[in-house]
């Protein structure tokens, strides 16, 4: 088989030698033959040894992905279909894949498949195609899903600027079966929830911070808390079922705390408060009237998209976390979610050690987390490591 080749420049194949899956276009050298967007292509060094074979697209800043680090291996359908059935069968291998659960049974380079996500709540997929080559494939992947685990349906998201930035042209919508015509339920440890395929936020769930829900929720017995970005109610719900004294969610969306209200009656949760305020005057306006609190949580969305925003996104946290130690009672327990890749576990340590002092507070980590693990981190690809989850009791 031959493929147009991409030729690096010199000393620039190491990361990819090692594995790493995206190849700028400031590494290529130049191209032997004439790739369509979305084409096979072989990646070789200057030296003009093989390193990898992945999908070219000269729209986008990563001009190449990487899939296979074997040169006798075709990207074709039974390539993908090997890729998915690992991925999902590892899900099922851990138990988090089963009926009535919600689980991401792909996580693009984390999974070898970049650009390619797929969740899956009670029996319903939600996929994201987030580059070109796997999104010109999508056919042959929802046939091979439908091989695999015969989803009810298979709905397509589209995260907003992406498919600009890939040169993909396609909508939210449905690609197999039928939408769902209600919302589905998942249950995540115990507590069930509605995920609204169509217009839930992200792909409908922050699967992610499942295990973060339990851990916090252990510390929340008897307590009164707080839980800032609420969406669906993943902290909050998990809160009050493990008996805290009492629950306040906040969210600016009213889709959100609908969601949550819903989800707080179909858990027969009582007591919650769930009020529409943005987090910060909200946080604030509880520090002017003097209010403690035993637990809070923040989860606030992705501040840091770009390397640029960085330092902006550093202060949105410092405020954030400087609100929320000033409403702990002495000994309360914060929870600081941060899923903003850019922003590293070093940044938020630092920035704890920096308000701990400032606020005349003792500051104990007691745990530091991530996502769960069907969100797992390539050891190849850091970039998949994204959400940090500090649980530290402030004295
Ligand atoms: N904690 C949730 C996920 C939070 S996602 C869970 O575990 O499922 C972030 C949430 O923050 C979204 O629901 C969004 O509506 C909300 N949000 C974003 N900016 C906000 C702001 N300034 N004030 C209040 N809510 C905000």
């Amino acid at each position: 088989m031959t493929v147009p080749h991409v030729i690096l420049k010199s000393k620039r194949a190491q990361p990819f030698f090692a594995h790493h899956p995206w190849v700028f276009a400031g590494a290529i050298d130049r191209l032997e033959g004439e790739p369509a967007d979305g084409a096979e292509v072989d990646v070789h060094s200057f030296a003009g040894h093989f390193i990898a074979r992945g999908f070219y697209n000269s729209q986008s800043k990563i001009r190449v992905r990487l899939y296979s680090w074997n040169p006798n291996q075709a990207l074709d359908r039974d390539f993908f279909r090997n890729q998915l059935e690992k991925a999902i069968r590892f899900r099922e291998l851990i138990g988090l894949r089963g009926p009535g659960k919600g689980c991401r049974l792909v996580f693009s380079e984390a999974d070898g498949l970049s650009g390619c996500t797929i969740d899956e709540y009670s029996g319903w997929l939600g996929v994201q195609f987030t580059s070109l080559g796997i999104a010109q494939r999508r056919e042959m992947i929802a046939d091979v899903l439908d091989e695999l685990i015969q989803p009810q349906g298979i709905y397509m998201r589209t995260e907003k600027g992406v498919g600009k930035l890939e040169g993909i042209d396609i909508r939210d919508g449905i690609l197999r079966g039928q939408p769902p015509t209600d919302d589905l339920i998942i249950d995540e440890n115990g507590v069930r929830f509605r995920v609204h395929l169509p217009e839930g936020q992200k792909t409908g769930f922050y699967l992610d911070q499942r295990d973060n829900h339990l851990a916090a929720a252990h510390l929340s017995r008897g307590r009164s808390v707080l839980d800032a970005f609420c969406y669906s109610g993943g902290f909050g719900l998990h809160a009050a079922r493990a008996g805290a004294a009492s629950v306040e969610c906040v969210d600016s969306s009213e889709n959100a705390l609908a969601l949550a209200r819903s989800n707080a009656e179909l858990n027969q949760l009582t007591g919650i408060e769930f009020v529409k305020a943005d987090v910060f005057a909200h946080l604030q306006a509880r520090v002017e009237e003097g209010r403690k609190y035993g637990v809070v949580i923040l989860d606030p969305p992705k501040f840091a998209r770009s390397r640029s925003s960085i330092p902006e996104a550093i202060r949105g946290y410092r405020r954030l976390q400087t609100l929320g130690m000033k409403l702990l009672e002495p000994n309360g327990i914060l929870i600081t979610c941060c899923c903003s890749g850019l922003v590293t576990s070093d940044i938020l340590e630092d920035l704890l050690a920096q308000i701990a002092v400032h606020e005349k507070r003792e500051v104990q980590i007691l745990a530091k987390s991530g996502q769960a693990p069907d969100h797992p981190v390539s050891a190849t690809c850091l970039e998949t490591a994204y959400l940090k989850c500090f649980i530290s009791r402030v004295c």
